[in-house]
């Protein structure tokens, strides 16, 4: 019954004798976060049967605010602690880092220190739970500069560049979890009848060319030109210099999102405006921007902050540092860098077009 197929087990153990002078360590380790996954899988899916649904509750019936100034749901809690106590205990890692916590964990001295890092967003999208939307985990893994010693906040600021793993998993209709470990981009889906991660999508590609955009399009009065221009001329579609329609999508919920353009392409943008310019940006640059950018490079897209810098290479001031988020298929990431060039130099007629705003989402604008 199992002939024919690749568990995830196996995949890594081979991924492993491929890496000369790889050792147990990293096998070891990815499989402590897929079980991780599968037990908030479980979670997840059990749903309000667990009575885990909705937001965490502090002191008088107050809702729990984490780092983010975010409302805590129960199930990012859960979901943590299971990524926490999963990973802790079997000497692969120095230290880890959360979402959901202000500071990083330090691997205590009881266990021991293992040479890598871990950062992970526990659970992605999570607004959407109590809805019944897809949500996940992302995780990122790094070498400690220190390894065998406590990791200190420096040690995890490494640009994406240096991440030797990427990954998420996916909790809907299936459970998926997608894995680069810069070789390539392949999907599992959890066969639940044996309890393992089945590789059902080798070398995952993002299609060069695209009809679909996402993007919160609550957002546009605070976007800057070169996504309006973008934008509007999606959906100027056939009429308008693009030649052809498009579509949207916005599901949300990065990893959701992410799954589509894997599967079928798109671009999808959380740009800098207005509103997030002071923060930086909305996303989170190591557990989510760089993450997402490490798979979605190794699937043949590109991921920009839309200003010309790739993702990957932006230096991390702090664990919980925000980026614009612009990334997808190849073709269309290019043109976005490329209106954001034409407006900094001051080389495009269509911003100071008095019409330009006919050309709107929202013709009131
Ligand atoms: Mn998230
Ligand atoms: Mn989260």
């Amino acid at each position: 019954m199992f002939e024919g197929r690749t568990t995830l087990t196996q995949f890594i153990i081979e991924e492993q004798r491929r890496v000369i002078g790889a050792s147990g360590d990293f096998s070891g380790l990815l499989s402590d976060i897929a079980t991780a996954c599968k037990v908030i899988s479980n979670a997840v899916s059990r749903g309000a049967l667990h009575g885990t649904l909705g937001v965490r509750q502090v002191g008088a019936g107050e809702a729990a605010i984490n780092i983010q100034g975010e409302t805590q749901k129960r199930l990012d809690v859960i979901a943590n602690d299971v990524m926490l106590r999963s990973n802790v205990w079997a000497g692969h890692l120095a230290g880890m880092a959360s979402e959901e916590l202000d500071d990083i964990v330090v691997v205590p001295s009881i266990y021991p220190r293992g040479k890598y890092l871990l950062v992970f967003d526990p659970l992605d999208g999570s607004s959407n739970i109590d809805v019944n939307i897809t949500v996940g985990t992302i995780f990122s893994i790094l070498r400690s500069p220190n390894p065998g010693s406590e990791a200190n906040v420096e040690d995890f600021l490494q640009p994406g560049t240096q991440q030797v793993c990427a990954g998420f998993a996916l909790y809907g209709p299936s459970t998926i979890m997608v894995l680069t470990t810069g070789n390539g981009v392949d999907g599992f889906t959890l066969d639940r009848d044996i309890g393992e991660f089945v590789l059902t999508h080798p070398h995952m590609t993002i299609p060069a060319e695209t009809q679909e955009f996402a993007i919160n399009a609550s957002n546009e009065r605070f976007w800057e030109p070169p996504i309006k221009r973008y934008v509007s001329e999606c959906l100027a579609g056939k009429t308008g210099v693009r030649g052809k329609d498009f579509n949207m999508r916005w599901i949300a919920s990065l990893v959701a999102d992410t799954y589509r353009i894997l599967t079928r392409g798109g671009v999808f943008m959380y740009p800098v405006d207005d509103k997030t310019r002071d923060k930086g940006g909305r996303l989170r640059l190591m557990y989510e921007a760089n993450p997402i950018s490490f798979i979605v490079e190794q699937a043949g897209g590109a991921a920009t902050t839309g200003r010309c810098a790739r993702i990957m290479e932006v230096p991390p001031e702090g664990i919980h540092q925000r980026v614009p988020l612009i990334f997808g298929s190849r073709a269309e990431v290019e043109r976005i860098v490329g209106y954001h060039q034409d407006y900094l130099q001051g080389r495009d007629d269509s911003f100071s077009m008095p019409l330009f705003t006919t050309r709107s989402l929202f013709r009131s604008q």
